[in-house]
């Protein structure tokens, strides 16, 4: 056998030497990769294992029919990519989005692995997507979708297998749906064939809110961390869906000041805080955060450059990137969002001295939530919400002085060493398992 190197030219870049264009720049495939090689490298990580660890295990692409509400057949392209089933079975949401890629799959399936060894729960990584446009389907097309989706993955989800939960673009419902179209295939109900269903079928307390908590809790950390004070520290949160509207929420409760929201379609700012209940019920009554009264209209873009102690990326990738990175104006940046800053904005926010709680501690509070629905759903015995709020706060605040311990000891940032951490469980584990050949 040749001993040449797998990995192609294209991907064995040095991330220090070499320039990217801005489409490197923002593959988040190429952003997870240059992360992994520079955390690996630190960790002095056995070649093989680097392989092994690198790719992802299994890549499922289908294009499947369904008939749409006017009679007509549309073919969806979905994806589901196993990263690696090494601690567990995959684990990972599915995105419903019109720009979902392999490349983001594999990239969000990988960062599902890091996400789940860094928080220290039994599960490797996966991801799924499928290319559409949920705000333009109806509920009836969606289902259709999902259970089409669903029927094409059926040997390759399963409680031990891989669980799926909800991601961008996808709910609840469209858990409830997958667990009944499992359900029906399996002739018996299998509640935790997938997570972050409704209460009622199993779905856990706590969960929906999960991802705002913790992000909430490694936010009470850092300030604990940094010798700051809640009290005055200003919050923006780009993106008002699940995470950032539940991030801001709890983070009001817990006594911060929200002072902007930046959603895909406007912003708002108010220096005396946002009164986040009232702006909840404005954008269920009005549709958008828009026209809200207790705020002042700003450029959502801009908003992102306004002083503050916490900036929280809320919704997708490459918010922050080198065209507004020297621009960002906080302390802390806790990312909400998966892939949320680049590699080379993170070097820009280095230099300005921003504390930055990596994405794959800062949104596990969802998976560690999670985690517990798939544990209760196997026992039949489920926990009351304080009990759910109570563990996941516990896991949160030990990951995140697991990673600044980490990086204190190895002289890194917080994200290599989230790393670190997690490429170091991961491989642990793998060796121990063996390779079976
Ligand atoms: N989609 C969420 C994430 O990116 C949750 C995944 C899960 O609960 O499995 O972390």
């Amino acid at each position: 056998m040749s001993t040449e190197s797998l990995i192609p030219v294209k991907e064995q870049r040095d991330p220090e030497t070499t320039t990217l264009t801005i489409e490197q720049e923002t593959n988040p495939w190429e952003a997870q990769a240059s992360r992994f090689d520079f955390a690996a490298r630190k960790l002095n990580l056995d070649p093989g294992l680097w392989k092994v660890l690198r790719y992802p295990t299994r890549e499922v692409i289908v294009h499947f029919p369904v008939g749409l509400d006017d009679g007509s057949v549309e073919v969806f392209t979905g994806y589901r990519v196993q990263h690696s089933i090494a601690r567990g079975p995959g684990k990972g949401g599915i995105r419903y989005a019109p720009d979902v890629s392999l490349d983001e799959v594999r990239a969000l399936a990988s960062w599902m692995t890091w996400k789940c060894a860094v928080v220290n729960i039994p599960f490797g990584g996966a991801k799924g997507g499928v290319i559409c446009d949920p705000k333009k389907m109806s509920q009836g097309e969606l289902e259709r979708m999902t259970r089409r989706y669903t029927a094409e993955l059926i040997e390759f989800i399963g409680p031990e297998k891989d669980v799926p939960a909800p991601d961008v673009g996808t709910d609840e419902q469209t858990m409830a749906w997958i667990m009944d179209t499992y359900s029906m295939h399996m002739r018996q109900t299998v509640t935790s064939v997938v997570t972050g269903k409704p209460v009622n079928i199993g779905g856990s307390r706590g969960r929906r809110e999960a991802t705002g908590r913790g992000v909430s809790v490694v936010c009470d950390q850092a300030i604990k961390y940094l010798d700051m004070s809640i009290d005055g520290c200003r919050v923006i949160v780009q993106g008002f869906g699940n995470v950032g509207s539940n991030s801001a929420k709890i983070l009001a409760e817990k006594g911060y000041t929200i002072i902007g929201i930046a959603e895909y379609d406007g912003g708002l700012f108010n220096s005396k805080g946002i009164n986040i209940p009232d702006l909840l019920a404005h954008r269920k009554a009005a549709g958008t955060i828009n026209g809200f009264p207790g705020a002042e209209a700003v450029d959502k873009d801009d908003l992102l450059t306004y002083p503050c102690e916490i900036l929280i990326p809320a919704a997708t990738e490459n918010v922050i990137t080198s065209r507004n990175a020297d621009r960002i104006r906080c302390r802390i940046l806790c990312e909400g969002a998966n892939g949320p800053t680049t590699t080379v904005a993170d070097e820009i926010l280095a230099d300005k001295r921003v504390f930055i709680i990596p994405d794959i501690l800062a949104n596990a509070g969802g998976v560690t939530t999670s985690y517990f629905e798939w544990v209760q759903d196997r026992m039949g015995y489920f926990w009351t919400e304080a009990e759910v709020n109570h563990r996941l706060d516990t896991i949160m605040s030990e990951s995140f002085k697991d990673v600044v311990n980490y990086a204190k000891t190895h002289s890194v940032n917080n994200r290599i060493a989230a790393y670190m951490l997690a490429i170091d469980r991961v491989a642990y584990t793998t060796k121990q398992r063996g390779f079976y050949a």
